[in-house]
């Protein structure tokens, strides 16, 4: 397919958000990226336009791997890295700016013009990257926060301007099903400071340190190491933080 990001309409549940048409990875590589991840704040949507021409007038190619995620499609990317059946790190819901339609994966090994030149496109059409480097974890992920968002930074930091990206488009429907599942990451992050001695900082948010934290509270106390705090882990958590 052309090597284009396309807008076709606006999307009638989330607001300023278009349906896009993009090269993805799925199926016959450069067909278009299926619908349901196939959207983007407007402005997002025309930045990336003009990244293709630029891409494309210096020889090279862009495939979408990811864009639009749903609540519950960000809830699963999250519990898969909880099990270890996705091994790159995902937030929990209401933490992405996947789910703001300002967030791209790209195939970052598949460009013909290297990843290089394709971050500097990118990056002059306001896409940015929080990865340093072109290999690393995540590099493949760009936000195009714009300078409306780019300083939306209180105390509570990305997830603060990610929060306020999905209020914007209206995609705030089960943020109190997000609030009630970070109040018990929270009793957990402080149950395992207790019991371990850890010093994880008690945030709600899952995260690779928690998740290393549970890793260690599984082996010591005997139970199924996977590194999900699921109903036996919290069970023995709260059996000990009651003795
Ligand atoms: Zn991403």
């Amino acid at each position: 397919m052309e090597q284009t990001c396309e807008i076709i309409e606006d999307d009638a549940t989330l607001k300023g958000v278009v349906k896009v048409r993009v090269p993805g990875i799925y199926g016959t590589k450069g067909a278009p990226l299926p619908a349901r991840m196939a959207k983007l704040a407007r402005p997002a949507a025309v930045a990336l336009r003009k990244v293709y021409d630029d891409v494309v007038a210096a020889g090279g190619h862009l495939y979408i791997s990811d864009m639009f995620r749903s609540f519950a499609d960000q809830q699963k990317a999250h519990e898969d890295w909880k099990t270890g059946r996705k091994s790159a790190y995902s937030p929990p819901a209401c933490n992405s700016v996947h789910e703001s339609g300002r967030a791209i994966d790209i195939d970052a090994f598949d460009t013909v013009i290297g990843h290089k030149k394709v971050r500097e496109i990118l990056k002059k059409h306001g896409w940015v990257n929080i990865v340093a480097t072109l290999t690393g974890s995540e590099c493949w992920h760009y936000e195009f926060r714009g300078a409306k968002f780019e300083n939306v930074r209180g105390e509570k930091g990305y997830e603060e301007m990610a929060r306020a990206m999905k209020v914007e488009i209206g995609n705030v429907k089960k943020v109190a099903a997000a609030e009630k599942s970070k109040d018990q990451v929270k009793a957990l992050q402080s149950g395992l400071n207790k019991i371990l001695g850890t010093k994880l900082i008690a945030d709600g948010i899952y995260g690779e340190k928690t998740k290393e934290a549970v890793i260690a509270f599984q082996k010591k106390f005997k139970l199924q190491v996977d590194g999900v705090a699921g109903p036996r882990t919290m069970a023995k958590l709260e059996e000990l933080l009651k003795a």
